[in-house]
């Protein structure tokens, strides 16, 4: 039987964060409610209020300020795998987004409730990583930014505070020197939470060598996981197309993750995953700026 439980709506920002003040540990947030409604049917909710924040203009709307792009809170995956302000600026979070679970879960289900959720599956948290993307947290008291990486602790964890909502994300936008890609792994092709799943970002300097290297993995680890010595070796790649080459270097993420057993597969398994995975998106991304030697 579901439980019983009060609801409040926020119908703007200032209600929202003054509901989450009063509530704090007391209530859950709802979003799109793709996560919160089944944990709901499983009598997951351990919380006896559900604010739900759906109808919060003020976490809409993807922007582009300067040289940054600022994504609302309650932009949906399908608006992220739209957007021209994403496809140009951040193709790897569109790529992320359309992976997504299925048409109706990318139509209802936030950026904000995947990250706050906190899932070390979630599709969009390594595209945030590689973009360098900075969490913006808000509170009656003020607001605060939390780069990507720090922000989830473990999981379903992150330094969300009871007092405070997900308002949005900002990054750099893309240049004419940068490629991104992401990839995912699941049982099927679609409605699928991910086995792995890995984001590449690369910034290509004089003569096409790397000289920012971003690769980041889910599904590995507790939480989402930045690869650094994995990048340390895609930076020394001499910039000349070799699948061999791509693949030496991808050969580190191996070493690197440490994925446990779980219903959905092996640690093994999902470490030979990653390394095919990262081979082939990051194969992909430099083939349009390499050529064969
Ligand atoms: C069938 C199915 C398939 C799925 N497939 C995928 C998939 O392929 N990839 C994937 O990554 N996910 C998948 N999901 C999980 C889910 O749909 C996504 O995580 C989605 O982005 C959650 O967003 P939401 O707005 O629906 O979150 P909600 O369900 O509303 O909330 C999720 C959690 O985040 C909290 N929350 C939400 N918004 C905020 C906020 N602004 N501030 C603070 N806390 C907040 C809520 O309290 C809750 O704990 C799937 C789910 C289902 C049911």
């Amino acid at each position: 039987m579901i439980k019983e439980l009060e609801y409040e709506v926020a119908h703007n920002l200032d209600e929202a964060l003054a509901l989450a003040a009063t509530l704090g540990e007391r209530k859950r947030v709802v979003a799109g409610g793709t996560d919160v409604v089944v944990r709901l049917k499983e009598g997951l909710i351990r919380e006896d209020v559900l604010l739900d924040i759906s109808g919060v203009e003020a976490l809409r709307g993807i922007r582009e300020e300067d040289d940054w792009v600022h994504v609302g809170a309650l932009v949906t995956h399908d608006e992220l795998a739209l957007s021209p302000v994403i496809q140009q600026s951040a193709p790897v979070l569109a790529a992320a987004a359309r992976t997504v679970g299925g048409p109706q879960i990318r139509h209802r289900g936030t950026i904000g409730g995947n990250a706050a959720n906190a899932s070390p599956a979630g599709d969009t948290l390594p595209a945030l990583v590689v973009l360098d993307a900075l969490v913006i947290l808000g509170s009656v008291s003020g607001q605060r930014e939390v780069p990507a990486l720090d922000f989830w602790t473990g999981p379903g964890r992150s330094v969300c505070r009871p007092d405070e909502l997900v308002t949005g994300f900002r990054f750099p936008k893309m240049g004419v020197d940068d490629v991104a890609g992401f990839r995912k792994l699941g049982s099927r092709r679609a409605m699928t939470i991910a086995t792995a799943n890995v984001a590449v970002f690369f910034r290509l300097g004089k003569g096409g060598r790397i000289t920012h290297a971003r690769i980041a993995s889910g599904s590995v680890a507790p939480t989402v996981v930045r690869l650094s010595k994995t990048e340390e070796l895609f930076r020394q790649l001499l910039p000349v197309l070799s699948l061999a080459a791509v693949r030496g270097a991808a050969q580190m993420a191996w070493k690197e993750v440490a994925p446990i057993d779980d219903l959905r597969a092996t640690a093994l398994y999902r470490k030979e995953a990653i390394v095919g995975l990262l081979t082939e998106t990051a194969y992909e991304v430099l083939r349009g700026r390499w050529h064969e030697g």
